[in-house]
């Protein structure tokens, strides 16, 4: 895991999941499948210009307590 100069070309955004950072690459196009480099969410690139991502598999949630509520 020498090569990171090729991030400077790509979009870094920020997982929902867990906070961390997800690359897009440059020739990503609409509709692409991107990876959170942390925890390996899928997201759907939903459009470029600005960027924005639909996380994939949404049911697959950890225990953070996010809005959660309890009976
Ligand atoms: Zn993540």
């Amino acid at each position: 895991m020498m090569e990171m100069d090729r991030n400077e070309d790509a979009i870094v955004e920020e997982c929902r999941v867990c906070g961390g950072e997800i690359y897009i690459d440059r020739d990503c196009d609409e509709d692409d499948i991107v990876y959170c480099n942390d925890c390996e969410a899928e997201y759907l690139v939903r459009s470029l210009d600005p960027v924005r991502l639909k996380l994939m598999h949404e049911e697959r949630c950890d225990d953070d307590d996010f809005d959660e509520e309890y009976e």
